[in-house]
């Protein structure tokens, strides 16, 4: 018997526990003890998830029970030339996927931007966000509570920034709903997406509200962060990084490479994006940009539940003389260089590819660039789709009108 089967053998005598192999093996014997349990159990052949590259142990902080890996098809789209106030140049941008045509149309839209010069980004705004739930009395103090926040910014930063060398508390908001008190909480915290951060730090500043105020801590998350759920909130406020892409469109480029033309997408833009999303009560107002930050999340080892954030994005054209203006704004994209999954061997190298591995110089100038490069692929991806939607559309109308 291996070592990996004893192990299997033993959790199933109830002898140890599934999660705890690792106190008895190194890392890859104990993935392959419960992938040994597994397939025995389900009858189930884990030959290909157990057929991993990077050292188990150096997944250690980034999952438990581990049995091997996910391998998700990687492509790459561009080159994009993005001309932004951190990312400067000419990009591939990896996106993991298993949509078919997805990478190809991410790669046509970024034909056309190249053709028209490249895209321009900028952020337009930073900060992680933590919002505990503070229970008081009654209206009053709750009033009084919030009062007392509004006032002392300085002092809770100055405790919440005890626990990091990088996160810088910039904000602290109150919202009083009866006898609860939620301080939404908003950090610089630089390279990192920041939500381990932005937890350890408010924790240490609501330990300043409790002993200066009568307010009694319930969570240190009160779900008006809001982390991973769709919240009008972030889509106003924003969360992570408020970034923006534009670009202007040449009449000829929007006929070469995207078969269209600029009143066309524009009337796809009014109707689907904008009409279409405000009929739906939609968060997001656009096309599918949670397509390219889904993909480039999983390639890039960002927190995949942020996706939902991502799709808070709104996409404006404008057909003008000569040509189509367009735009994507993505209020609130959680993005990282470190922390988190980055640090994972495929995940940096996808990272590399983009020269983006690791903190920047300076500190935060990474994650700007990171988030600039992927309000750039989703741009990319907006034209994309809405060019074919306007093409099928053109197409279609000339079938019916055109004579
Ligand atoms: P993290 O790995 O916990 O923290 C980032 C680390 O990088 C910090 O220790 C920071 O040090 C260090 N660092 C080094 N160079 C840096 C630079 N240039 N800029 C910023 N930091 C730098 O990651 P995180 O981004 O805070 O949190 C991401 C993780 O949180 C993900 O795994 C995600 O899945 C998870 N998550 C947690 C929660 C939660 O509620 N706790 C919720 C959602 C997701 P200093 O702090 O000393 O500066």
């Amino acid at each position: 018997m291996t070592d990996a089967e004893t192990l299997a053998e033993r959790v199933k005598a109830g002898d140890l526990r599934l999660y705890a192999l690792e106190d008895h093996a190194d890392a890859d014997t104990a993935a392959a003890a419960r992938r040994h349990l597994l397939a025995e159990e389900l009858d189930v052949d884990l030959e290909t998830v157990g057929d991993y590259s990077f050292p188990a142990d150096s997944a250690e902080s980034n999952v438990e029970n581990l049995i091997g890996a996910a391998q998700i098809p990687l492509g790459v789209a561009g080159p994009l030339p993005v001309d932004g106030e951190a990312a400067d140049g000419s990009v591939y941008l990896p996106l993991a996927t298993t949509e078919g045509a997805l990478v190809a149309s991410v790669n046509r839209g970024a034909g056309a931007i190249r053709a028209a010069g490249g895209a321009s980004t900028t952020v337009l705004e930073r900060g992680m966000t933590r919002a505990p739930v503070f229970e008081v009395g009654d209206i009053h103090e709750a009033a009084a509570v919030a009062d007392w926040v509004r006032a002392s910014l300085d002092r809770l930063a100055t405790a919440a920034e005890t626990t990091t060398n990088h996160g810088e508390l910039r904000e602290a908001t109150p919202y009083v709903v009866g006898d609860s008190v939620f301080v939404r909480f908003v950090y610089d915290t630089k390279d990192a997406m920041g939500m381990n951060m932005a937890t350890i730090a408010t924790r240490e500043a609501a330990d300043v509200i409790e002993s200066e105020t009568p307010a009694s801590l319930v969570a240190v998350s009160g779900n008006l962060c809001t982390d991973k759920k769709p919240a009008g909130i972030n889509a106003i406020e924003g969360r992570g990084r408020s970034v923006a892409a534009d670009v202007f469109l040449p009449t000829e480029v929007l006929e070469d490479r995207l078969g269209t033309t600029a009143g066309a997408v524009a009337e796809v833009n009014t109707r689907k994006n904008l009409i279409g999303s405000a009929r739906a009560a939609s968060l997001g107002f656009n096309a599918h940009a949670a397509n390219v930050v889904g993909a480039a999340f999983l390639a890039l080892g960002q927190d995949v539940a942020q996706v939902v954030e991502g799709a808070h994005a709104i996409t404006s054209v404008e057909a003008r003389k000569d040509g189509l203006y367009a735009s994507v704004t993505l209020p609130a994209l959680a993005v990282g260089t470190v922390g988190g999954g980055t640090g994972l061997p495929t995940q940096s190298e996808a990272l590399e590819i983009l020269g983006l591995a690791g903190g920047g110089n300076p500190p935060g100038s990474n994650g700007d660039a990171l988030a600039e490069v992927l309000a750039a692929g989703a741009l990319a991806g907006e034209l994309s789709l809405l060019g074919a939607l306007a093409g099928r559309h053109l197409a279609s109308a000339h079938a019916e009108h055109g004579r």
